[in-house]
């Protein structure tokens, strides 16, 4: 960099700007958002919002919502904050929790902000490739001393479910505070709201952009003991939920369970349909309990770029632990998962030679 400033801080040096150069295609099954689109009172909460609403400044700590999501979690508002994104939850709570210096260790592969989040924070990351049962490697992540350990269950973008046992070892084990990321919870029905209830230590964050499909609004949450989700909330600071994502998010909480409810149990028969698909074709999909595919793909970056020639994006992920290269694809209603899939026949046969 030659354009450093003579002020900034050292460390901000090694910080990437977040940038995966997405270029617009026309079908995007990258980021996992609900293809199916917004829950019907959200969206009309969303056209009938008073003008008051945007000139007023929004409520201090979403206390309203908290008191919704509290009730969807099966928690107390008290152990509930909010924030812009559940990225903004990971951000503020790295920065509530670490120290400077202090290390961040995380399973890997896993949600790619955590790096970033930790040298933004001037914390050290610490990746520990993860088992070949895709669980991970608590000896090791242990052994790195973690203020804070990271974990992702479903994980992006393997699709395992953290076991149990596993979790609560870590809970008990771990130096520091646990995050249990869940932004796909809804999809595996599995959580550990519960043990956050009772703990101290563990930290679990959600969010609205995945199965509530309010993604543009940036709605996430955080749950646990009442000191841990206070610091976050601190460390977060007043009005960074705007008005308009309370509201509509309220809305879908109050409104439109069933349409989530719906819409989730869809996302996983596609789910299980595509995995079938790929499986017909010779691939060995990786056992997912999100609203994604992970499937071991040789030459997944090529793959990649020959389905985007043909206005198709599926992420590839090269080089994973145990598995090589992969590639994650959102599932959405089936006619996009169908027009996924003549985009993938003919991006094969041409990456791999139409001989093979
Ligand atoms: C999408 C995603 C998030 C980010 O969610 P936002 O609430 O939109 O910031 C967090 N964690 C994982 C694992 C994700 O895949």
């Amino acid at each position: 960099m030659t354009d450093r400033l003579a002020f900034a801080r050292a460390l901000y040096d090694a910080v990437p700007l977040y940038d995966p150069k997405r270029a617009p295609v026309e079908l995007d099954l990258t980021d996992n958002t609900n293809l199916w689109g917004l829950p019907p009172t959200a969206e009309r909460t969303l056209r009938e919002l008073a003008v008051s609403r945007i000139t007023r400044y929004p409520s201090l700590y979403a206390a309203e919502l908290k008191e919704a999501l509290a009730q969807f979690v099966g928690a107390t508002p008290e152990c509930i904050v909010t924030g812009c994104g559940s990225d903004d939850i990971l951000d503020s709570a790295m920065r509530a929790f670490g120290e400077p210096g202090s290390v961040v260790a995380s399973s890997e592969p896993s949600f790619a902000m955590i790096p970033i989040f930790a040298q933004m924070n001037g914390l050290q990351y610490v990746g520990v490739p993860e088992l070949p049962d895709h669980q991970p490697d608590l000896d090791a992540l242990l052994a790195a001393n973690p203020r804070i350990l990271y974990l992702c269950s479903p994980n992006n973008p393997t699709g395992a479910v953290l076991k149990r046992e596993t979790l609560e070892r870590a809970v008990r084990e771990a130096p520091g505070v646990v995050f249990v990321d869940e932004a796909y919870a809804e999809f595996s029905g599995v959580s550990a709201v519960d043990l956050a209830m009772r703990v101290d230590n563990l930290l679990v964050i959600r969010t609205m952009s995945k199965a509530f499909g309010l993604a543009g609004l940036r709605v996430g949450y955080g749950i646990g003991a009442t000191p841990l989700v206070r610091d976050v909330e601190k460390s977060r600071g007043p009005y960074k939920l705007n008005s308009v994502a309370e509201q509509m998010a309220l809305a879908a909480l109050r409104h439109d369970m069933q349409w989530v409810h719906e819409h989730v149990t869809l996302a996983v028969t596609n789910r299980e349909r595509l995995a079938a698909a790929l499986r017909d074709r010779g691939y060995t999909p990786l056992e997912s309990h999100a609203n994604y595919v992970c499937v071991p793909v040789a030459r997944a970056v090529e793959v990649g770029q020959a389905l985007r020639a043909r206005g198709v994006a599926a992420r590839p992920f090269p080089g994973l632990p145990h598995v090589g290269d992969t590639l994650r694809i959102s599932v959405g209603p089936w006619e996009l998962v169908e027009q996924f899939l003549v985009a993938f026949d003919d991006a094969t046969a041409d990456v791999y030679g139409a001989a093979s």
